[in-house]
């Protein structure tokens, strides 16, 4: 049997294991890896991905069956994406199949073909009244005629056409029959001719930071620490505009869809080139002619949220990953990646530069500048010349707050409210009150399915549980002693209505994932802000991200103390970055801004230390202790989570996974620890544990994990038992 001719497929629709081997078809090339192929299965057919060429293969020649038919003339992706998915799926332990259909637009996973490159049709140029002459007794040939009359030399895509008239197609032959109409393929842009508007001149660090990043040079990666407003997006689109000129693409990744718009809008404004934007937000449709455009090249920018790191691009030339730190980019269930990390690698393999920005960078990345890995850039002005906020620590021991707000922030607020500036309060919890208890017998109202409290919404009457959804009214007085129930503590819905009793005169905007769902009403309010009909800004994390808000004058963080005594390692760091970013909302025009912290820890050395030294010293400082505690980035983690309705069975299938491959398999360079319960032991009805492999070595680490997830796949798994792996964890709670 010749080589090659052997393949061994993930077949549809779940492409997972088992994968299934195949001859190449009987006809034709043989399908490469990372094509698609249609496959006979029992008595029917799915689609599969081809993962390997196999030189033999155990089902006995007798039995293998061929492949149906090729989909595919050549790989989806290009060469480096292709290898990066491959290795993405062996170092996060996920099957390579699901890895592949997972970066796949969902019709493209069901075995549809990939669009054609898109056409248009245009009025042929011939005169209009010798024109209409032609169609004088077509009424729907001169209608179709007219309206390409309008749209003048750019044509119509076939797609507007079909939404302008049904059975187009047939009306469309005729007019180009009598030589009235033509088909043409887009023009592809001039490289030369992509400006749309004159760039920024660039203040000094910017133009070094420029040009100390070469582009069409091989890859490098860059980490681009600015401080908020320091202009990193401006030096992005320097950047981009030196590779569109050299007739390549860019890709730019953003956090969050809330900010890929904003990103994109600022990308089109400048570059005339077609652009393909990539977030959870599209339609099937939409988001396969966006991942076709810019596969085929016809999109020169793509622009997307962490999964637009796998959409394959013909002739790339950047990646930017614009707030780097951001812990978005790491997938939380399913194929658990880290997008920054697989940019970083794609950029290496394929050769081309690549830009991580970040006002506050990940301790990752700043260890990756001390290894000499990544190469730093800094931008420590903001452009406008604006200085940092002045800070200000407020002893909530000393000005105990009433309302949530303590007397020196309601000063400063009235200040700026009445001197005309916006003020924005950042408070991280959703709902009226986290709390509702019985004040005589302490019993606060909880979640059946959790263990956690239900968080109280005044408004709809209800409690919720944040962790599993479950609702229900809450009683009006202790079930057990008939005290009326108490709130204890506060979310934004009731600091809202607290501040619109103080502050009656100025309209409070609220930001938080209850008041504002979707885009459009993300846009409504935001464009309230600007055009300052709000005067106060209330929000969770949501109006902390990229949003520039020019006429802020305060930033107040209502309780600087909620995450100063986390139990997750990664919490300090994601505190103090939180801090910061909010607090560079503040004074992004002339004025200096103001910032208030509120907190019951005023001596707190992290809070000490980010107001006295900023964000570099609080860093420093947090990577010298994450060295001497040994944990990441000086080791490299992996977490295996597994749940059960019941404590027993979770306990043994954990304990058999420990031993899976021989008690003592870890050896000395790799430690397995646990089983440990879950922070939050009980959640969804489910009982939560987990095993935390640990080394110094990547490499130990992952030919441990090479050797034990497979062995645990086989282990024979007690009823209701579900589990995942985790490689490089963002959280191991
Ligand atoms: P960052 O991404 O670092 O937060 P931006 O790139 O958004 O900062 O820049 C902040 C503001 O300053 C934007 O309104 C931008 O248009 C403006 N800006 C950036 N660079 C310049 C420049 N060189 N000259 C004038 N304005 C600039
Ligand atoms: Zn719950």
């Amino acid at each position: 049997m010749p080589v090659d001719s052997l393949l061994r497929v993930a077949v549809g629709p779940r492409f997972a294991a088992p994968l299934l081997d195949y001859l190449a078809p009987a006809e034709g090339p043989v399908p490469q890896i990372g094509t698609r192929v249609s496959v006979p299965l029992g008595t029917g057919r799915r689609t599969g991905i081809v993962l390997e060429h196999l030189e033999g293969s155990e089902v006995p020649a007798d039995r293998l069956r061929p492949v149906l038919k090729a989909l595919d003339a050549e790989p989806l992706w290009d060469p480096a994406t292709l290898e990066v998915l491959r290795w993405a799926a062996r170092y996060y332990c996920h099957p390579s199949g699901q890895v592949l259909a997972y970066a796949l637009p969902q019709q493209l996973r069901r075995g549809a073909g990939l669009p054609p490159a898109p056409v248009l049709w245009r009025a042929s140029g011939k005169p209009a009244n010798e024109a209409h002459g032609l169609v004088a007794r077509a009424p729907r040939q001169r209608q179709l005629l007219d309206r390409l009359i309008e749209a003048g030399r750019d044509g119509l895509e076939e797609r507007a056409l079909a939404a302008l008239m049904p059975g187009w197609r047939r009306i469309i032959r005729l007019l180009e029959g009598k030589g009235l109409a033509e088909s043409f393929a887009p023009a592809s842009p001039d490289p030369a001719d992509m400006l749309r508007e004159k760039p920024l001149a660039l203040s000094a660090e910017q133009a070094a930071a420029v040009n100390a990043m070469p582009m069409g040079q091989g890859y490098a990666c860059h980490l681009l620490d600015g401080v908020t407003a320091s202009g990193k997006t401006e030096v992005y689109l320097h950047l981009v505009e030196q590779v569109l000129a050299s007739g390549r693409q860019c890709l730019l990744l953003a956090p969050e869809i809330g900010l890929t718009p904003q990103l994109a809008e600022r990308l089109q404004a400048r570059f005339r080139a077609p652009a393909a934007v990539l977030h959870s937000g599209l339609s099937d449709g939409e988001r396969l002619d966006a991942w076709a455009n810019a596969r085929a090249g016809r999109a020169r920018l793509v622009v997307g949220t962490r999964s637009a790191v796998f959409v394959p691009c013909r002739e790339l030339g950047l990646i930017v990953v614009d707030e780097e730190h951001d812990p978005s980019y790491k997938q939380q269930d399913g194929f658990r990646y880290q997008a920054r990390d697989l940019a970083v690698m794609r950029a290496s393999k394929a050769g081309i530069p690549i830009v991580l920005g970040s006002a506050t960078p990940a301790l990752e990345s700043l260890l990756n500048v001390q290894r000499k890995r990544y190469a730093r850039r800094r931008l420590t002005q903001k452009v406008t010349g604006a200085r940092p906020p002045q800070a200000r620590l407020v002893d909530l021991n000393r000005h105990p707050p009433e309302h949530g707000l303590s007397a020196p922030l309601v000063r400063a607020m009235s200040e700026q409210l009445e001197s005309g500036s916006q003020v924005l309060l950042y408070l991280n919890r959703r709902g009226f009150a986290p709390v509702l208890m019985c004040p005589d017998c302490r019993q606060a109202e909880e979640c059946r399915h959790c263990d956690a409290r239900m968080v109280f919404y005044r408004r709809r009457g209800l409690l919720l549980c944040h962790h599993c959804g479950a609702r229900r009214r809450p009683a009006p007085v202790c079930g057990k002693c008939g005290t009326p129930l108490q709130t204890i503590g506060r979310g934004t819905e009731r600091l809202e209505e607290e501040l619109q009793a103080r502050f009656p005169d100025y309209p409070v905007a609220r930001m938080d994932r209850d008041n504002v769902r979707g885009r459009r009403r993300l846009e409504h309010i935001l464009g309230g802000i600007r055009e300052r009909r709000y005067r106060i800004l209330l929000g969770t994390q949501m109006l902390t991200k990229g949003h520039d808000f020019p006429s802020l004058g305060l930033v107040a963080v209502i309780d600087a103390d909620q995450g100063l005594f986390s139990q997750e390692f990664r919490g300090p760091e994601r505190l103090a970055q939180t801090l910061v970013q909010v607090a560079g909302r503040a004074g992004r025009r002339e004025k200096p801004g103001l910032l208030v912290l509120q907190t019951r820890f005023p001596e707190h050395p992290l809070l000490r230390q980010l107001l006295k030294e900023g964000y570099p010293g609080f860093a420093a400082t947090a990577l010298e202790l994450r060295r001497s505690s040994g944990w990441p980035p000086f080791a490299h983690l992996a977490v295996l989570r597994a749940n059960a309705p019941e404590a027993a069975s979770l306990d043994e299938f954990l304990n058999r996974a420990k031993t899976a491959i021989g008690a003592d398999a870890a050896g000395s360079d790799v430690q397995l620890l646990g089983p440990a319960p879950a922070l939050m032991e009980r959640r969804r009805d489910r009982n939560h544990a987990q095993l935390l492999a640990r080394s110094a070595s990547r490499a130990r680490l992952q030919s441990f994990l090479d050797r034990w997830i497979p062995a645990v796949r086989e282990l024979k798994r007690p009823r209701r038992v579900s589990w995942s792996v985790d490689v490089d964890p963002a959280e191991i709670g």
